[in-house]
C-alpha cells in the first residue's frame, strides 16, 4: 500500500510567538528584542500590549496587538494579555504557541530544533518550572467547599510552548473570557494558569526543559559554548553586568551593524554573567 501522507517537516513560519508587553516598555525594553531575535522572525511574531503606540504601530503593522487589557501588574491584566495571545493563536491556525516576556532573548533556531523532536500525536506544553515542586491551588467546589489540586507550571519569564493538539483542547478552560475566570477561580497568575488547565483539567503534564532561562535562575550551569544551544534568555536586567546597556545608547540605531553588535552583547552578558556564577 503507499505510505500514508506524512505532515510536512515542522518549520519556523509553523509557530506562533507571543510576546507580552506594557506600554512602559515600549521603548525600554521592546527596542532591543526588534533589534534582535525579534527582527529575523518577524513573520511569526505578534506583540500584545495594552496602549495604542504610533511608531511601534508603524513598524510592526498587524504584528502589534493592543488588545483591551489594563496596563496595570495585576493577575487579571496579565491574564487578559495571555487570553488574547491564546485567542490570536488559536485564530492563526498555526501549529505551535510560544509565549515569552519581553525580556527574554529568544533563539529561533533553537525553538525550531526542540520543537521537532517532539510526535505530532502527543500533547505537548514544555518549559522551564519555576519551582522544583508542584505549587498547590484551592480550587472552589460547590456548596462552598474547596479542593486543593497541585500541578506544575513553566514559568512565563522564561518562555513556554504548547502544541495545537493540547491547545485545541485547553480551549474550554483557556479561550475566550474562559482564561481570566479560570484564573480568579484559582486567584492565581497567567502563567501558573496554564499549568492548571494543562494538569488538572486534562490530566496533562509539563514537559520540563533546561533550555528555557529566566532570571528566576542564576546561569551558573552554562557555559559559553552552550548559549547558542538555548532556547531563551533570561533578561539583562537582573544579571551583573547589566550596566553596560544604559550606556549603550546604540542600541537605538537601527543599522545592521548595530542590530548585530545588541546581540552580541546579549549573548555576551550572559555568558560573563554565567562565567562568574560558575566562579563562586
Ligand atoms: N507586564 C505587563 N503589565 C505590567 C507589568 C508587566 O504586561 O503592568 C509584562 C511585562 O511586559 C513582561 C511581563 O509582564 O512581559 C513580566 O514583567 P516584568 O519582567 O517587569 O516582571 P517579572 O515578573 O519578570 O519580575
Ligand atoms: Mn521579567
Amino acid at each position: 500500500s503507499p505510505p500514508s501522507p506524512r505532515p510536512s517537516e515542522l518549520q519556523l513560519h509553523d509557530v506562533f510567538i507571543a510576546v507580552k508587553t506594557t506600554q512602559a516598555f515600549h521603548h525600554s525594553r521592546l527596542e532591543l528584542l526588534l533589534n534582535t531575535w525579534v527582527s529575523r522572525t518577524r513573520e511569526q511574531t505578534f506583540i500584545f500590549t495594552d496602549s495604542p503606540d504610533e511608531s511601534l504601530q508603524e513598524r510592526l503593522g498587524s504584528h502589534l496587538v493592543v488588545t483591551n487589557c489594563s496596563a496595570e501588574h495585576s493577575h487579571p491584566a496579565l491574564s487578559c494579555k495571555m487570553a488574547a495571545e491564546f485567542d490570536a493563536f488559536l485564530t492563526s491556525g498555526l501549529r505551535w504557541f510560544c509565549h515569552v516576556d519581553d525580556d527574554n532573548y529568544l533563539n529561533p533556531r533553537a525553538l525550531l530544533k526542540l520543537l521537532k523532536t517532539f510526535p505530532q500525536t502527543r500533547d505537548i506544553y514544555v518549559g522551564r518550572p519555576s519551582l522544583n515542586r508542584p505549587i498547590h491551588a484551592s480550587e472552589p467546589q460547590p456548596h462552598n467547599r474547596t479542593r486543593l489540586v497541585q500541578f506544575w507550571f513553566a514559568t512565563g519569564g522564561a518562555g513556554f510552548c504548547i502544541n495545537r493538539k493540547l491547545a485545541l483542547k485547553m480551549a474550554p478552560w483557556a479561550s475566550g473570557s474562559h482564561f481570566m475566570d479560570t484564573s480568579a477561580l484559582i486567584r492565581l497568575p497567567d502563567d501558573c494558569t496554564v499549568g492548571y488547565i494543562v494538569e488538572c483539567k486534562l490530566g496533562g503534564h509539563l514537559q520540563s526543559c533546561p533550555l528555557f532561562h529566566s532570571h528566576l535562575e542564576t546561569l551558573q550551569l552554562l557555559e559559553a559554548a552552550q548559549l547558542p544551544e538555548q532556547v531563551s534568555l533570561p533578561p539583562l536586567s537582573p544579571l551583573p553586568g547589566y550596566s553596560l546597556v544604559p550606556a549603550a545608547g546604540g542600541l537605538m540605531n537601527p543599522e545592521p551593524l548595530v542590530k548585530d553588535w545588541a546581540e552580541a552583547l546579549w549573548l555576551s552578558l550572559a555568558s560573563q554573567a554565567a562565567l562568574r556564577a560558575r566562579g563562586r
